[in-house]
């Protein structure tokens, strides 16, 4: 089974030491490419590198996450999207607003927001989402650029079913990460994912974030990693009418979709609904 981390925050330090070893570990279980999360200036350029290394197994995003909004100044922008027309960089974000821990004020949080989804008019790249009880004023701005941007993931989807019916309305992918595996903050999402459509469904650790609690034997470290990426899939499927099998096709061949990725040789699956 082939799958794809659409969302790994490689740049964390705690993968300083062994990231070759990780992304080896990656490859024998099974992850065929990783796209590496950008969250502010100096994430986003080592992403970036990080992904002209390796570009057959690795890309990256760029882009400034809403707990730095208060600090992204104009030079920043001009940088990212320098970053952004290269071609490892394969969409904009993490953007968008998280008012559960309020790292940065709303204000700024908003307009660093807007300034990305006019990047994606301008530049044509997927999204890459990020939203945390912040709904409310997040979907408005989402529904006004929606028509003239390409798309883009809701990344570690968590919310509930009528947020994502609203997601799915604007034809914008759900991405899922190991919350699903925790049993008692993610029963909430274990009951409503099997609404997602087929093609509208990623796969994501989020690492070093996110370590899914199902794993046995439970690793030694609290670290994440891409490696563990098909235990998301497994608690996905067993949540959903569908096989391991299944999920690890469809959330691949979505993500070389929507990220447009350097991948070849996978047959083509249909993807009916
Ligand atoms: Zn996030």
């Amino acid at each position: 089974m082939k799958f794809i981390d659409i969302g790994a925050n490689l740049t964390h330090e705690s993968f300083e030491n062994d990231l070759d070893t990780v992304i080896k570990n990656a490859e024998l279980a099974g992850i065929i490419h990783i796209i590496i999360t950008g969250t502010d200036l100096s994430s986003s350029i080592k992403a970036s590198n990080l992904a002209k290394s390796n570009s057959s197994y690795l890309s990256s995003t760029v882009g400034f996450h809403p707990h730095v909004a208060d600090d992204v100044k104009e030079s920043d922008f001009k940088i990212a999207t320098e970053l952004l027309e290269l071609k490892n960089a394969v969409a904009i974000g993490e953007t968008g607003l998280d008012y559960n821990r309020r790292y940065s004020s709303k204000k700024a949080q908003l307009k660093v927001f807007e300034q990305h989804l006019e990047l994606a008019t301008d530049i044509q790249l997927p999204l890459f989402l990020h939203q945390r009880d912040a709904h409310s004023d997040f979907y408005p701005l989402l529904t006004k650029y929606r028509h003239k941007m390409l798309g883009g993931v809701v990344h570690c989807f968590t919310a509930n079913k009528e947020i994502l019916d609203s997601y799915l309305d604007l034809d914008m992918h759900i991405g899922i990460t190991g919350w699903i595996c925790d049993e008692r903050r993610g029963q909430g999402l274990q009951e409503i994912v099997h609404n997602i459509p087929k093609n509208r469904l990623l796969v994501e650790t989020d690492s070093p974030y996110l370590l899914p609690r199902t794993l046995k034997p439970k690793p030694k470290s609290r670290r994440n990693e891409p490696k563990f990426l098909p235990e998301v899939a497994k608690s996905i499927s067993e949540h959903s009418a569908k096989t391991l099998e299944e999920i690890a096709k469809i959330s691949t061949q979505n993500a070389i979709t929507l990220f447009n990725l350097p991948i070849g040789n996978l047959t083509p699956i249909s993807l009916g609904d």
